[in-house]
């Protein structure tokens, strides 16, 4: 099997030599439940001879994505709950996201949505489908900024782009165009000038949240794709996921960030893994990650410091779950930890408490 076509089943990845031919029937199992694809750009970086990869960890199925628990929830952000139309999730009074596709270059063995993309999720809205979502956001002035996400919207063509991007053009409330997407790091070759220039189009401020949870992720093929966005004023933050055996350890973790950073990329999103079917073996206690968030403070730089946050289940929206640094005390006073964990005292405001 040839991996430049991407690697869609597990019959493809044994023929890649990326997993033994003995997990094939284990791992045929999982791909019956949930999708499959690994890039050329990210099997090139999976190292077979390691069992503990941490690319492959979060491309390759595991046969522990069939163990459920009863906590875990199909819907585990909740989108429906919010979604007032097809294709609409409109959480917060200023934004809303739009899904315009459900299918991704890569599937995450932790997705959020593992349930809603894919060959077997929600498909792709229908014209008519996708004229309710446009006319939903020019009818609510409140909306001041669209996410674009999905599945991964830089999947869809460059023709397909700047048809979406000419409809937001045309709604003047909506200032700002955000695109989730993992495909600066997972297909870097799709940057090119002519998507930059479908992007551009709206004539709106466009933010690229790009997604990736490790450094080697960041390779000079994706550091050029961001070069090329950045270059051209698309401003770019980034969204990682906090995940057991692939960067829950503090030199990963400090070496993602600054590679972010490196790149012109903002850390801007550090998610504790939502609770989805099928993922607990990548999931650590929101214990474990204070300890882990706290301690890049002080390691490196401000710029590099993501906020690490929580969607609350049931759709409740995120919440930011980073160990608080400052503690109220007797009479006014606060305690102030530093990056040491060394505590200061802070005075009230009139003079001393
Ligand atoms: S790219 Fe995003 S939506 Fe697609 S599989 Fe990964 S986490 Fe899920």
């Amino acid at each position: 099997m040839s991996v430049d076509r991407g690697l869609k089943s597990a019959a493809d990845l044994v023929d890649a030599a990326l997993v033994p031919a003995e997990r094939l029937a284990g791992i045929a199992r999982v791909a019956e439940r949930y999708a499959v694809a690994v890039t050329p750009a990210m099997a090139a970086l999976i190292d077979p001879a390691d069992p503990a990869d941490p690319i492959a960890r979060q491309f390759v199925p595991d046969p522990a994505e069939l163990a459920i628990l009863p906590e875990e929830r199909a819907d585990p952000i909740g989108d429906f709950a919010h979604s007032p139309v097809e294709g609409i999730v409109h959480r917060y009074p200023d934004r809303v996201l739009l899904k315009a596709v459900h299918v991704c270059p890569v599937y995450c063995r932790f997705c959020f949505r593992r349930e809603m993309v894919g060959p077997a999720g929600l498909g792709t809205p229908s014209p008519q489908a996708l004229d309710d979502a446009f006319a939903y956001i020019a009818a609510h002035e409140e909306i001041w900024e669209v996410i674009l996400t999905g599945g991964d919207p830089l999947v869809l063509s460059v023709r397909r782009l700047a048809e979406l991007m000419a409809r937001l053009a045309g709604i003047a409330h909506v200032k700002v165009v955000r695109f989730h997407t993992r495909i600066p790091v997972v297909e870097p070759e799709r940057i090119d000038a002519g998507l930059v220039a479908a992007l551009k189009s709206c004539g709106k401020a466009v933010y690229v949240a790009l997604h990736a949870n490790h450094p080697r992720e960041l390779t000079s093929a994706a550091r050029d794709a961001c070069t090329l966005l950045v270059d051209n004023g698309i401003v770019m933050v980034s969204q990682s996921v906090l995940l057991k055996g692939v960067n829950d350890d503090p030199e990963t973790l400090a070496a993602l960030m600054r590679a972010f950073v490196e790149a012109r990329i903002k850390p801007y999103y550090l998610h504790h893994p939502d609770l989805a079917p099928g993922t607990s073996h990548f999931r650590l206690s929101i214990a474990e990650g204070q300890a882990l968030v706290a301690g890049l403070r002080g390691r490196i730089s401000g710029l590099c410091q993501p906020t690490y946050v929580l969607d609350i289940p049931g759709g409740h929206g995120k919440a930011d779950i980073g160990a608080s640094s400052i503690r109220p005390m007797e009479e006014g006073c606060y305690s102030v930890a530093d990056y040491r964990g060394e505590e200061h005292r802070y005075p009230p405001v009139g003079g001393e408490g």
